[in-house]
């Protein structure tokens, strides 16, 4: 059925203006003022309210085995807490263990989502072993549309590549044209760190962010641009969560390397005395990079407003109490991760948009437009234009509410942002011309969602 979006108040990031929006068959085909509404067309009335490009989540887990345990969403319930949060896209970390065949994995994740998805989805591969195997696979993974990879610098023998594999694997996706996002620590500092602590009796998660600290991340940071350098690759980090990192990737920009920069929702609004409440609540905050010093936030928020942070996701990774409780006298032992998906466009609107001054222009940028553009979605997603996707998110600016765990989607027994206030959301999020929620509620197709597949893009020369 065609769908007419009326009198709304379109925001890209690059534009704002009053429109109609006309959706045939899942594309948006026309854009203007008082479009005709043919009989059998359904149409939403979005007087008062703003609409963007469906938002797009660049950094999520859903299948993910990890530290003796699984996160605990499934495909179904992160895909419909992500569209009752606004977010109609979101690329998940595929991620095989060291163990593991790569192809045999990225097999696994795409059964795992085929027909569960009630949004679109796409995939980083994770490189966490480099051979002439692996290498070939990669190739047949990349040829498939999953055109980005995914390294960690962290979590030894486990995910976690050596420097030798960090530079065959740049020297292939260089050769591919796909770019590489990476996790930045030095794990060999943070081995040392947690069993030092460890055998001090430091053993609560207080101690996961001094396990952990700034200088290991920067160092992540500055190493991992020195390889893109040495290679010609193009890279993104992800999560960086501190500014002596965000150093580092600003002077290896200013060198010319092909950087990108992605911050995560927990750092815009949580700081290390989360980590540090007693008991199992201090474990809820633990994740990687871990929460920081709070001097850190205003850097962050400056960064995403300027520029230099380009893109907002959340390492969505839940794991409820019960798992949490496995890192009982064992930091090193707690689930790392903390869900995100369902809360990240209010909040960013909420904190960053009404109540920080942050550009209108750039949040649709920083959480939808510029993932679509790195990863080969753009225009298909990441914008509202005649040919693009319907992924529309038409966006109720006077809604008034607050996050809890007793009203979340997502599979978690708590809520990491538990009684934030917020001042908007979603009223209808359609994916691909079908409307999927209206007012916080599902709607529509729990298997709606398709894989997105996305070629190659970056060329070992500067564009310029
Ligand atoms: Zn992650």
């Amino acid at each position: 059925m065609p769908l007419l979006i009326q009198n709304g108040e379109v925001v890209t990031a690059e534009a704002r203006f009053q429109a109609d929006i006309y959706v045939e068959n899942e594309t948006i085909t026309a854009i203007g003022n008082q479009l005709p509404a043919p009989a059998g067309t359904e149409v939403v009335d979005a007087t008062g309210k703003l609409v963007f490009p469906g938002f797009i989540d660049p950094h999520v887990h859903i299948y993910l085995p990890f530290m003796a345990t699984f996160a605990k969403d499934t495909h179904a319930t992160a895909s419909v807490a992500a569209l009752i949060g606004g977010t109609t896209t979101f690329l998940e970390m595929c991620c095989p263990s060291r163990n593991e065949d790569a192809l045999e994995g990225y097999e696994l994740w795409k059964q795992k989502a085929a027909g569960n998805s009630a949004c679109d989805y796409a995939f980083h591969m994770a490189v966490t072993r480099f051979d002439e195997k692996t290498a070939a696979q990669l190739r047949q993974i990349v040829a498939d549309g999953t055109a980005s990879f995914k390294i960690f610098l962290s979590y030894k023998n486990f995910f976690g590549v050596n420097d030798e594999e960090m530079f065959q694997t740049l020297q292939l996706a260089a050769e591919l044209g796909v770019i590489t996002t990476a996790h930045c620590e030095n794990a060999e500092l943070v081995s040392q760190l947690q069993q030092q602590l460890l055998a001090a009796g430091k053993t609560g998660p207080e101690w996961h962010e001094p396990s952990r600290p700034e200088l290991v991340e920067a160092e992540g940071t500055s190493r991992f641009a020195t390889f893109l350098e040495q290679t010609g690759a193009t890279g993104y980090v992800v999560h960086l969560s501190c500014a002596p990192a965000l150093r580092a990737a600003v002077e290896a920009r200013l060198r010319g390397v092909r950087l990108s920069v992605e911050s995560v929702v927990p750092h815009f609004f949580l700081d290390k005395t989360c980590a540090e409440r007693a008991g199992v609540e201090g474990m809820k905050h633990v994740m990687s990079p871990p929460l920081r010093d709070k001097r850190n936030l205003p850097v962050l928020w400056n960064a995403l407003q300027s520029g230099l942070i380009d893109t907002v996701g959340t390492d969505h990774c839940p794991f409820d109490t019960s798992q949490k409780l496995l890192g009982e006298g064992n930091f090193t032992q707690i689930p790392n991760g903390i869900p995100g998906l369902e809360e990240r466009v209010n909040l960013m609107y909420t904190y960053g948009v009404r109540r920080g001054g942050l550009d209108l222009h750039r949040f649709v940028d920083a959480l939808s437009t510029r993932a679509a553009k790195l990863f080969g979605l753009f225009p298909r997603k990441g914008t509202i234009a005649v040919g693009s996707d319907a992924d529309l998110v038409i966006y109720d600016p006077h809604y008034r509410g607050r996050l809890s765990a007793a009203t979340q989607h997502t599979n978690s027994d708590y809520n990491g942002f538990e009684g934030f206030a917020i001042e908007g959301r979603p009223a209808v999020v359609t994916v691909r011309g079908k409307v999927q929620v209206r007012d916080g509620v599902f709607v529509g197709e729990p298997n709606r969602g398709q894989l997105l597949r996305r070629q190659p893009q970056y060329g070992r020369e500067h564009a310029y």
